[in-house]
């Protein structure tokens, strides 16, 4: 499916953020006794005139925060006027619209009728905004099953395009399903009943999946904490129970359709407004029960996320790398520009963050700055490694030089395809209906594919239709999946593709029963399973292709009630080594490029017409790096006509030696101190597509 997005946003995006209007900065208890002559100065022309210099291309402002158009009205005159100084310097503006909180004490005075739009828990209460330091009980969550709810939600995006004329929708607050915390009114319950009743329409398949066929009565779940067992959603490890499954679906679904409804809205009244929501990208544990969200699904009509993870590039003393690698692969494979932000205590540590940006995050860096932006300061570090205060570039002045080197080589930023090879799953069922085991496998192969200098992709269910770019495709205890997953894996490796599974994989089906044997027990081979030895993957060939399979990625605590992993618990597994083998075996040296250098050292590989692009960020700032080789693979005829490193801090291209060694092509190279781009242009049959 090609997706429909703003022209403007093939150019990249580069942007600042002030997301608060001041009604909600003083309600807030934010706003100092200078607050109202900084919010002036964040509106100014000087402002932005310092925006034009820095090169970003894009503002997004504060607009609805949910107090109701009277009480917010008296700030539109800046935004109207801040959005004048945008335009007129070719910068776009974005809008902040909040979804999923109302602020009732302004809100009822405009509209009593907003009464019935709030949520109401199970337990009876109001479920509110609670933030980690704060108790927001004056911000009601709103209830996505209210129809008046959101063609209110819809008049205030017709007024922001129309009247105030935004280029994009920022949509924050996505997660009015946070599990045990959200809406049980009987509009809630009855949409629940009927996604039911139309899902299981069959009476045999509802018998089948819930023991009866009458669904008529079925109430979303109910959780208490018990004197003896604990049945609150916060304990529980699984979902087997069918109707908790069902629950954890139908919230996906249904945070999916305001989303879907609310973008065609946007895209009917201007379709090239760009349609941008931050649903934090929750990746470290099963965000489809918790906040009710599958990113995969909300991806199709959306052009930007934000990810509000932890996760700001560093190097563990064990030698972990801490990344948003994960977030800007997603973001590929979804066509989802990842919105982040770009603090640093010290100029290499900013630079190490812009890289993985640069490198990983198609087409854009991300967010640079707050308004007024040459206020920025750096956190810590005064005085900095060494030198003295005047010796030390501001954030400004690092942010200004990278961005503009962004913006001199952009056709080499834009426009890119990834290379494919191997392809690792993130698959829905499996995730979806556990907190422990799948998201472990998940999250620590992406470290091991992290850390090893191969390409790969993180894919979605929705992907498995294609996967003829790649040439190993892994299962992390993939262990739910359907009679047509396992007819695609299967044709896959029997036409000659690569599979490594971990753990549990294909041990039961979509609704999480267990089969008496592996599905994929023909391709695995008989040694496949529990019980076989981790150090070493059971290897098996299968039609044209090979299957590896390892049991178990081995840590040192046991993790195995862990709900998820966050980052502080990322590990390599102690058989990592076992691991990359196994991919390598299964890929049969057809993997078109590897780096071979230390675990410090990421790459991402990217194509355009005729050209291979690969970039390289070392995380480890204490040193720089040496001879690190690019090995690409190119097909018979095929060969290199240049080779040239791009680094922000060089004065210039640098021209790399190639050598060639049959159909290997060899890459050095001499010096990696924090990012580069290497380009690399082909020619004849081995040219890249
Ligand atoms: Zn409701």
């Amino acid at each position: 499916m090609v997706k429909r997005q703003p022209s403007w946003l093939k150019d990249g995006l580069i942007f600042v953020g002030h997301w608060e209007p001041m009604i909600y900065r003083r309600r807030a208890g934010q706003a100092g006794t200078d607050a109202w002559e900084h919010y002036l100065r964040e509106h100014s022309e000087e402002a932005v005139a310092e925006l034009a210099d820095l090169g970003v291309n894009l503002v997004i402002t504060h607009y609805h925060k949910g107090f109701g158009p009277a009480a917010e009205q008296d700030e539109y005159a800046l935004i109207r006027q801040l959005r004048d100084h945008c335009h007129s310097r070719g910068i776009k503006i974005g809008t902040y619209i909040r979804l999923d909180t109302l602020a009732y004490e302004t809100l009822l005075l405009e509209h009593p009728e907003a009464r019935d739009w709030f949520q109401v828990n199970w337990d009876g209460q109001y479920p509110v905004y609670n933030d980690s330091d704060q108790w927001l009980y004056y911000r009601r969550q709103a209830c996505p099953c209210c129809e008046e709810y959101l063609r209110w939600v819809e008049e205030r995006i017709r007024f922001v395009i129309e009247d105030l004329k935004a280029d994009l929708i920022h949509f924050d607050g996505v997660m009015p399903y946070l599990e045990g915390y959200q809406c049980n009114c009987d509009r809630c319950k009855a949409d629940f009943r009927r996604y039911l009743q139309t899902k299981y329409a069959d009476p045999a398949l509802a018998k089948e999946r819930f023991g009866f066929s009458d669904l008529s009565e079925v109430l979303p779940p109910v959780y208490i904490v018990h004197p003896y067992h604990p049945h609150s959603p916060k304990d529980l490890r699984e979902l087997r129970d069918p109707v908790l499954q069902e629950w954890t679906r139908y919230r996906c679904e249904k945070l999916a359709e305001v989303h879907r409804r609310l973008s065609r809205h946007i895209r009917r009244l201007n379709p090239e407004v760009a349609v941008e929501v931050n649903t934090l990208m929750p990746i470290t544990h099963n965000h489809y029960f918790r906040d009710g969200l599958d990113l995969a699904l909300i991806a199709p009509e959306n052009d930007c996320m934000w990810t509000e993870d932890s996760h700001h590039p560093e190097l563990t003393a064990e030698g972990v790398l801490i990344s948003r690698i994960r977030e800007f692969k997603i973001g590929r494979t979804l066509k989802n520009i990842i919105f982040s932000y770009h603090p640093g205590e010290n100029p290499a540590d900013l630079k190490r963050c812009l890289g993985q940006a640069l490198a990983f995050n198609a087409q854009t860096i991300g967010m640079v700055g707050g308004m007024p932006v040459s206020e920025d300061r750096w956190g810590s570090a005064p005085g900095g490694p060494g030198l003295p205060d005047s010796n030390w570039p501001t954030p400004y002045a690092i942010k200004r030089q990278w961005v503009h080197f962004r913006k001199e080589y952009a056709e080499h930023y834009l426009g890119t395809e990834t290379m494919g090879g191997v392809a690792l799953l993130r698959a829905r069922d499996s995730l979806s209906y556990s907190m422990t085991k799948p998201h472990h496998h998940t999250l620590l192969w992406e470290q091991v594919l992290i850390q090893s200098g191969v390409p790969f992709d993180i894919i979605f269910d929705q992907q498995l239709d294609d996967l003829s770019k790649y040439q190993v495709l892994v299962l992390p205890s993939t262990e739910c999946m359907s009679e047509g997953m396992l007819a695609v894996v299967r044709a896959f490796v029997e036409a000659g593709g690569g599979l490594v599974a971990s753990g549990d994989t294909s041990a039961r089906d979509e609704w999480k029963r267990r089969r008496p044997d592996l599905g994929l027990r023909d391709v695995l081979g008989p040694n496949a399973g529990r019980g076989s030895d981790p150090w070493h993957a059971t290897r098996q060939q299968y039609g044209q292709g090979r299957a590896a399979y390892v049991s178990e990625l081995l840590t040192e605590d046991d993790i195995s009630q862990w709900h998820g992993l966050s980052s502080s618990a990322w590990k390599l597994p102690k058989n990592t080594n076992a691991l990359r083998q196994a991919v390598l075996w299964a890929a049969g040296d057809r993997l078109a490029v590897t780096v071979e250098g230390p675990e410090t050292v990421v790459a991402e590989f990217l194509t355009q017409p005729g050209k291979y692009l690969v970039h390289l960020v070392n995380f480890d700032l204490s040193r720089a790096r040496h001879d690190l080789d690019i090995k690409l693979r190119l097909p018979r005829g095929g060969r290199v006509r240049s080779a040239v490193a791009l680094d922000p801090d060089a004065k210039r291209p640098e021209r790399l030696r190639v050598e060639r060694e049959g159909p290997v092509m060899t890459i050095r190279v001499p010096t990696l101190e924090i990012y580069k781009l290497i380009v690399i242009a082909t020619s004849g049959a081995g040219s890249a597509e």
